[in-house]
């Protein structure tokens, strides 16, 4: 028999961000009906395999970080501070079961209802759900319908035994420590893991194409960035062309992680003995590999082409500027559109869609701008950027029409470290301006604090400040920060 079909204002699949976002304004806001399918865990990629679990760990490597360096204010920290990864893992897995309640607890006061298990479309505004209570399927239809499914860590294709490595997800799973760690790839998340395991002394080798890794950030980042980690210790692999097989030494059978969704690798075992070959025939013997090699868009089996719902030449769901997709009603955001994959921008979208579906008519074109959007890589040190990039300035308005101001120093909290681990510890702040008048278009900025930092410049920003502008605040003494309002 048919299951009967239950009717809203709104259905929005994906409990992550932007599914989250958009959900709790429609309903919360607006008092829209408004169904939530989520087939995961509470919070999607951010909350579970991504964000809070990688801030957290950065902090517990942070702690590291200081300990070292706290003979240099003459504290008697013994060299090998002994710390327990298991126990911060667990600790930290407590608190994200904690927010995943707390996730529920939003909707369900906001009136959201919940249902677990996997959707697809069955008509145009028609969903069918694969109930994860074992209870079968359920069948639910409405004139509005988000797809924010979000996206998974890619595994090569071409590389035989590929799926012994582990991805972000199966970073989260990570209870004792590899020993020796082999990371591919030069994006953000690559990076940022890598820095967290160098810091707690694993021995950490990062597998690039390039020279540098962080290739979309300005090239004072790239290279300043790939040299620090190189004297912090990371053993970078450079121009690197790809394994060609990896196999399993040891005999433990392999554990499987399912990771956010459908892909599934070995998980972290303590004695796991991988052997790598690369395509030059090179050999080289890991206890750990982790791919970052990049995401994909989770879109497969939603059976979007029954709703008529096109994705562009990346596997992508193609949406225009108010999240459309080509399919009337139905619309798209977060990662799985591959708009700046970062939270936030999910959230942010999520807001405006539903402002625009349900909020009051001066609402009725509501979008979210995607221009100038900070972004914070938690590398050691921190990375954070907005605008654009000194070659894409160059780009836009030509290289007469462009200044650029730069400085590099030592931050006040190294001056009592000895010359060679400072180092390891730079600071280095460059802002971009265009025109005549100096309006900032861009803002690159590493060392500590510059996750916090960023912030507030991004609202200046977004304020179409100029370098006038940043020098008429008056400095903020003795910080770092302040050397961005007093750059000659
Ligand atoms: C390691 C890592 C670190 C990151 N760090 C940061 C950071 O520091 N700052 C930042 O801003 N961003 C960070 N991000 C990116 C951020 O997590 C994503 O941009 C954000 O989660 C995207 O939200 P989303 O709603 O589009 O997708 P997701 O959060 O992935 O949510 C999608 C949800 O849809 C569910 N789903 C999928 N298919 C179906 C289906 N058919 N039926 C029902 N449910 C379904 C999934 O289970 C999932 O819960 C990080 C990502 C990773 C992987």
């Amino acid at each position: 028999m048919a299951p009967t079909t239950k009717s809203y204002d709104y259905i929005v699949i994906g409990g992550g961000s932007g599914g989250s976002g958009a959900a709790r304004r429609a309903a919360g806001w607006y008092g829209a009906k408004t169904l939530l399918v989520e087939n995961g865990k509470a919070g999607g990629t951010c909350v579970n395999v991504g964000c809070v679990p990688k801030k957290m760990t950065w902090y517990f490597a942070s702690v590291n970080e200081v300990l070292k360096g706290a003979k240099n204010y003459f504290y008697d920290v013994p060299e090998d501070v002994k710390f327990h990864f298991e126990k911060f893992k667990k600790r930290r897995d407590e608190q994200i079961v904690r927010l995943n309640g707390a996730y529920e607890r939003n909707w369900s006061r906001e009136g959201i209802e919940l249902v677990h298990g996997t959707a697809k479309f069955s008509g145009p505004k028609e969903i069918e759900v694969e109930l994860q209570d074992g209870s079968g399927k359920a069948s639910y239809t409405a004139n509005h319908i988000l797809i924010a499914t979000g996206g998974h860590p890619l595994v090569p294709e071409d590389v035989q035994g590929a799926h012994h490595g582990i991805t972000s997800d199966g970073f989260f799973d990570i209870e004792v420590l590899p020993r020796k760690i082999a990371i591919v790839g030069a994006g953000y998340i690559a990076v940022e893991l890598a820095g967290v395991l160098n810091a707690i002394g694993v021995e950490t080798h990062l597998f690039i194409r390039g020279e540098t890794f962080l290739r979309t950030f300005d090239p004072m980042i790239q290279e300043t960035m790939t040299k620090t980690y190189e004297e912090a210790g990371v053993i970078i692999h450079k121009s690197f062309k790809g394994f060609k097989t990896v196999e399993r030494l040891d005999s433990s059978p392999p554990t499987v992680t399912e990771g956010a969704h459908e892909k599934r690798t070995d998980g972290p075992t303590p004695d796991k003995r991988l052997k790598l070959t690369d395509t030059e025939g090179n050999m080289y013997e890991f206890t750990e590999l982790l791919w970052a090699i990049g995401r994909a868009p989770e879109t497969k089996g939603l059976n979007l082409d029954i709703a008529g719902v096109k994705l562009n030449e990346k596997g992508q769901i193609d949406v225009d500027e108010f999240q459309n997709t080509s399919a009337e009603g139905i619309y798209a955001l977060g990662d799985v559109t591959g708009q700046a994959e970062l939270t936030p921008v999910a959230i942010a979208a999520g807001r405006q869609l539903g402002n625009r579906l349900f909020g009051p008519p001066e609402f009725k074109a509501a979008k979210l701008s995607y221009e100038n959007i900070p972004t914070v890589v938690f590398s050691h040190p921190e990375v954070g950027t907005i605008g654009l990039t000194e070659p894409k300035a160059v780009q836009r308005y030509g290289q007469e029409n462009i200044k650029v101001y730069k400085t590099k120093f030592a931050a006040m909290y190294f001056d009592l470290y000895p010359p060679e681990e400072k180092v390891a510890h730079p600071t280095q702040y460059k802002i971009i301006c265009a025109g005549p008048e100096e309006k900032v278009v861009g803002l690159h900025i590493l060392g500590e604090g510059s996750g916090e930092m960023l912030q507030g410049f991004g609202v200046a920003m977004k304020m179409g400040a100029t370098k006038a502008n940043f020098d008429s605040c008056v400095a903020i003494h003795p910080t770092s920060a302040e050397e961005l309002v007093t750059m000659r």
